[in-house]
């Protein structure tokens, strides 16, 4: 499964509709000045595969994540799903997969309402973290960015502090906590 396009509409400095395409299986790139928008299209990106700490996505609740002056914001991400073997579990019938998630801004006060459509069907936010997570990509596991500002950390680690954070994105490290749990019985 690998992303085709990205529509963000109402989503931090993309007020306008604006659909980013086309992408790569294997490497993309995003260049363009500083200011831009570059960091907003990957905090998007997080942002609909849930991640919970939002200041990873440079804001302190969801409701900056909507374009100033607005009340709306859509992240939909077009996934290519013909890769069968990739794909999520009870989805291989289908050559491409749509999710969508919205903020809206409730008029009162700051609060506001998250939603998830899977395929134009509303899913629980429970049922895509499942969902993702079943595809490898769990956007909470801490090693699964390295944000801007993050690059001189990861560059000076020890090695097995790297081979730690390989196997933890690999998802091989629990396997290594319940060895040793076992090896103490
Ligand atoms: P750099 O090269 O410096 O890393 P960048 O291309 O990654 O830049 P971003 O951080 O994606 O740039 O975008 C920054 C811009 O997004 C700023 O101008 C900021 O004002 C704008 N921005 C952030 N949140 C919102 C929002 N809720 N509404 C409108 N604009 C926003
Ligand atoms: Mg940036």
């Amino acid at each position: 499964m690998h992303i085709k396009s990205i529509q963000l509409d109402g989503f931090k400095s993309y007020q306008k509709h604006t659909e980013i395409a086309p992408f790569s299986p294997q490497f993309n790139a995003i260049t363009g000045y500083n200011g831009s928008g570059k960091s907003n299209v990957l905090d998007s990106i997080c942002f609909l595969l849930g991640i919970s700490k939002l200041d990873n996505i440079r804001a302190k609740s969801m409701n900056e994540l909507i374009s100033h002056g607005g009340s709306k914001a859509i992240v939909q991400i077009r996934f290519d799903n013909r890769d069968k073997k990739q794909s999520p579990f009870g989805m291989d019938h289908l050559d491409e997969l749509v999710v969508q998630r919205h903020i809206t801004a409730l008029p009162t006060g700051k609060s506001c309402y998250t939603g998830y459509t899977l395929n134009g069907h509303s899913a629980t936010t429970q049922r895509m973290i499942d969902f993702f997570r079943g595809v490898g990509l769990n956007v909470n596991n801490p090693h699964f960015l390295i944000m801007q500002g993050r690059i001189t950390t990861v560059l000076n680690m020890k090695p097995e502090e790297i081979l730690g954070m390989v196997e933890e994105a690999a998802g091989t490290k629990m396997y290594d906590q319940k060895r040793k749990e076992a090896e103490k019985t």
